[in-house]
């Protein structure tokens, strides 16, 4: 199937519940124009140099999403465009964010990246430490970062019990967290989770953001 059929098929599947980022790591700018030729104008990259270097060679009406680990003094090179940071994991992190936001005259919207897998190697926040950030007065004083909501990574397993409990964790802490700290404010409203071998599963149990790659563009070919 062509990148245009496979798109289309998604967003059918996606039913309107869920907004569709297109994972284009270790993809050409040409196989990302046939994407974007296709109406997908919403893509994610989770490494900041090969983000950059897609960007100056792609329309300027593309929203880029971060949507793998970033480290603080990388934070410089994104702030002036990115549309949203899905991995954000420390408050040191988010301060970072906050000074390049400052800097730039922008507000930057976030994620909070939750550690939800069984493997040690998956970045996040635990709930006490998402509740630990939420609640000081440090985070309270940024005035250049926005949290949208919260983002997670289901373990790597062809158990899709394993992964549909975790999906229902990250949701349960996603209502938890809107009702404790954010009530009433429609900003956080994101709940990033589900993939191309999950993400039938993390619509039902409540996505409102999914990142797919290979449904989308094939298997990645790592040289
Ligand atoms: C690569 C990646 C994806 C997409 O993975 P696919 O299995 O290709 O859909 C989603 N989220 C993150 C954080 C990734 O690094």
């Amino acid at each position: 199937m062509s990148i245009k059929e496979n798109l289309k098929h998604i967003i059918n599947e996606l039913q309107g519940k869920a907004e569709l980022v297109a994972v284009s790591k270790t993809k050409t700018p040409k196989t990302i124009m046939e994407a974007y030729d296709a109406g997908q104008k919403v893509f994610g990259e989770n490494k900041v140099q090969e983000l950059i270097d897609k960007k100056d060679e792609l329309p300027e009406d593309i929203q880029w999403h971060m949507i793998g680990h970033l480290q603080r003094n990388k934070v410089k090179y994104i702030a002036p465009f990115i549309t949203l940071i899905h991995s954000v994991d420390s408050l040191k992190l988010l301060k970072a964010i906050e000074k390049e936001g400052e800097k730039n005259e922008r507000i930057i919207e976030c994620l909070l990246q939750m550690h939800v897998a069984k493997e040690e190697t998956k970045f996040g926040m635990d709930e006490e430490e998402l509740k630990q950030l939420l609640s000081s007065t440090e985070y309270l004083e940024l005035k250049h970062v926005k949290i949208r909501g919260l983002m997670g990574m289901a373990t790597f397993t062809g158990n899709m019990e394993i992964v549909r409990d975790e999906f229902r964790y990250l949701k349960k802490l996603f209502d938890q967290t809107y009702n404790s700290f954010f009530n009433g404010n429609p900003d956080f409203s994101i709940l990033s989770m589900g993939m191309s071998h999950d993400y039938k599963i993390a619509i039902e149990e409540g996505s409102t953001m999914v990142r797919i790659g290979s449904s989308i563009f094939g298997e990645r070919i790592y040289t």
